[in-house]
Parts: C-alpha cells; structure tokens; sequence
C-alpha cells in the first residue's frame, strides 16, 4: 500500500505486528543478541541483514530512516548525529584527498566552513559557483577530479531557490551525481529527487524535529545514479579491503552508496544518532505535514506585511510576486517554501539591534526553523566567521534580519512585529 508523503510523515516507517507497541519503541541497547557465532560473523561479512552494534544500526534509528527515505522516495537512509555529519559524509563518501566537488555558495555558513577550510585539510577542494554563473562558466570549473555538485534547495539564509534540473543536468553531463540539503523545504515542499537529484541530505535539527529539542542529520539515496555506468567512483565500483573485498554496487545495487555510507563512513567516523534523540525526531515527523503548512501561510502572511512596512527596506521571500526567485519557487515548491524570511531594516545595525531587543514573543536565537518565532542577526552570530566576501557570496548583507516564522497565530506574530518597529525609531 503507498500513501502520500502527509500519511507517510505519520504511517511511515514502523508498522507493529500483532499485539506489539502501538508506538516506536525506543531500543536504548548498543547490543544484540546472536544464538551462533556463525551467525554474527555473516552479519559482520554483510551476508545477512540485522543489527551488530548501535553505532552502525539500530532498531529505532532504521524505522526512522525508512519514514524519511519513503518521505523523500529514495532506496535508504542513514540518520547522522548531525547535519553537518550529514554534509561531511554525503561528500566524503564519494571524494577522495586530490579531489574536487562543484557547490553553490549560497548556502549554510557552517557547511562553507566545513566545504571550504576543514575539507581542504583531509586534500579536498570545493569549487564554489553563485546562481548567476552561465553553465560554460559552470562546466569549465568542472576536470577529470571533481567528484559531485552540491546545492541546498532553499539556501539557509539567502533564501535563493536552486534550479534543480539545471544543476542535474550540468552534474549529469560530467557523470557526477548532484547531492541537495533539502533542510528548509523539507519532502513536505520539495522532494528533490523528482527533479533528477540524486543524494538528499538534511539537517534533522531544523523543521523535520521542529521543536528545537534534537540535533540530527540525514543522508538519503535515491538509487538513481549509476556509479557503474560513470566510472568514476572505484570505492563504490571496486573491492573494499575492509570488508574482504565486498564491491558494493554488485551486492547492494541501487543503494551501493548509502550502504557504504553506513558500513564504511559510520563505522569508522560513529557519527551515530541515539535511539532516544530519533524517537524524538520521529514524534517530530510525524507533525512535519501540518506544520509545513502553517509556517508557509504565516510566513506569506508576514512578509507581505513586511513588504508594505515603511521602516522595511527590503524584504526576501521567494514567495513574494516580485521576489526574484518567484519562478523558481513556482516551480520547485509550488506549495510553499518554508517559514524563513529575510529583510533588511531602514537606520542600519543600531536599528536593526533595537528592533531584536524589542520583540516580545519572536526570541533572539541562532536556531531557526521550529515551531516558535525567533529572529537572527547572521553577520554578527552564524556566519561570523565568514570574510565580508564570503558574506555577500552567500547572499547576506550586514543590515539583514533572518525572521523565521513559527506556527503562532500569525496576528500575534505581526503585532510583536509591529510594536518592535515602533521601539526602533530612533
Ligand atoms: C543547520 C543546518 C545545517 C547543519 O545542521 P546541524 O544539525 O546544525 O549540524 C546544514 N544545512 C542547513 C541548510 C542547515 O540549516
């Protein structure tokens, strides 16, 4: 039986059989039980299916994975103790020291740092391209070395839109899969792989908890990208010697990649979630539908205010008839594309600080992404780090608040709003 993705977010993944808990179980055992040796050694030669040791699988963690890999529609999924677990695994599965990989700028400053200065140190490079680079200008930074493309669906902050089937199509032409952090979206707007990704990543930590109480990552296969055919992934293609010999594309197929995600990268870096943490995540989930849909109807709701505000210089929500990204937005999340907007206020940072310390019910937090209101200042807290280059290539400028709007009654949310403006006339 195949159920829309909505009845999936609640349905998916744990189906009880008779007279077992109602609810997923959360399996707290690093441990399990063999009756032979035999038996556990072919588990550990990956002959059978089956848990070893929680920092590879786990009962609660795989019924997880399985809601979001059916939410996505891909072939596996692995949780990850973070999304930037996510992103370094997505990436270091398939990319070698000596490598290269093509990415978008705009996206999250911690993955920038991770692309752009950690990355570097294990050998490998990142090729960042902005969204308005002609794909000539795209292909020539492509060489015989460059491993993937990598882009997030709806960019954390800058809110650009990524045009899928055109980096699909750039990736595809030079035989390298595109990988998406579909964090902001979520399947509920977008399902990535519709539009020829092949690799879905997220940070769970966002709207698929919601509720601000777990830190987590996710990678997703869709099993659609044909390592074999490519010929240049030999780890996935090749004899892996840590598992005498195990090639993965002939024994696991479409999900050669996420199964050597798990067998290989997990096991040795034990980025591993807790059961604890995923059943929390799953109680998440199982809202993510529903809440998807309030926090873009009040989102639309406040940027339009926003946008007819006299002490609002600009505003940034792709779902705004003059946003610039409109198009693509119609396009790839026809239904809504998240709760965060951006906007810059009028009188600068001094505003902009008296603004933040006048609201009352939106909090000042540097999560984004849950069920509450919260609001951020990105140049001076999450992307810090950055060089005022790096700043504006990732789509921020320094005057820029990032509003991400919760599932509260949306009146309320404005009247804070509107009060806060008041207190930041000078
Ligand atoms: C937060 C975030 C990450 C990093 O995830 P953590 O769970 O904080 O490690 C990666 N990508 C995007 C788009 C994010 O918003």
């Amino acid at each position: 039986m195949s159920y829309r993705v909505d009845t999936n977010c609640i349905q998916g993944g744990y189906q009880p059989k008779n007279g077992e808990p109602r609810i997923l179980p959360i399996y707290q055992s690093t441990t399990y039980k063999y009756d032979s040796a035999d038996h556990l050694g072919d588990l550990f030669d990956l002959k059978v299916d089956g848990h070893m040791y929680t920092r590879i699988s786990n009962p609660t963690v795989a019924a997880v994975e399985e809601k979001i890999s059916t939410l996505e529609g891909g072939v596996g999924a692995m949780c990850t103790s973070s999304g930037q677990a996510a992103s370094l695994m997505a990436i270091f599965n398939i990319t070698s020291a000596g490598q290269n990989f093509v990415s978008l700028s705009t996206i999250y400053g911690g993955t920038t740092n991770l692309f752009a200065v950690t990355m570097k140190r294990m050998g490998i490079e990142v090729r960042f391209v902005t969204p308005d680079m002609t794909d000539e200008e795209i292909d020539a930074l492509f060489d015989e070395n460059t491993r993937l493309v990598f882009g997030e669906t709806v960019a954390n902050p800058a809110l650009t839109v990524l045009d899928i089937e055109r980096y699909a199509a750039i990736a595809h032409r030079h035989g390298v899969p595109l990988i998406v952090d579909n964090t902001f979206a979520t399947p509920i707007l977008c399902r990535p792989f519709e539009f020829g990704a092949d690799i879905v990543m997220h940070s769970t930590t966002k709207y698929m908890d919601g509720h601000a109480s777990v830190v987590g990552g996710v990678i997703v296969d869709s099993g659609n990208f044909d390592w074999a055919a490519s010929g240049k992934y030999p780890e996935l293609t090749e004899p892996d010697e840590s598992y005498h010999g195990v090639v993965y594309t002939e024994q696991f197929g479409k999900a050669a990649y996420i199964t050597k995600a798990r067998v290989q990268l997990m096991r040795d870096f034990g980025s591993t979630p807790q059961p604890l943490a995923m059943f929390l995540l799953n109680l998440g989930l199982e809202t993510l539908a529903v809440r998807m849909e309030r926090h873009c109807s009040n989102a639309v709701k406040v940027a339009k205010f926003l946008e007819s505000h006299p002490q609002v210089a600009w505003v940034n929500y792709p779902m705004l008839e003059n946003s610039d990204q409109h198009a693509l937005a119609q396009k790839y999340l026809p239904n809504g594309c998240c709760g965060v907007i951006s906007f810059g206020i009028r009188g600068g940072r001094e505003a902009a600080v008296r603004f933040m310390d006048s609201l009352k019910l939106a909090a000042v937090v540097v999560h984004v992404a849950d069920a509450r209101t919260s609001v951020l200042h990105p140049a001076s807290t999450t992307h810090r780090q950055l060089t005022d280059e790096q700043l504006i290539a990732t789509g921020i400028t320094p005057d820029m608040i990032r509003l991400s709007v919760g599932i509260e009654n949306s009146e309320d949310i404005i009247e804070d709003l509107q009060q806060a403006f008041e207190q930041a006339k000078a």
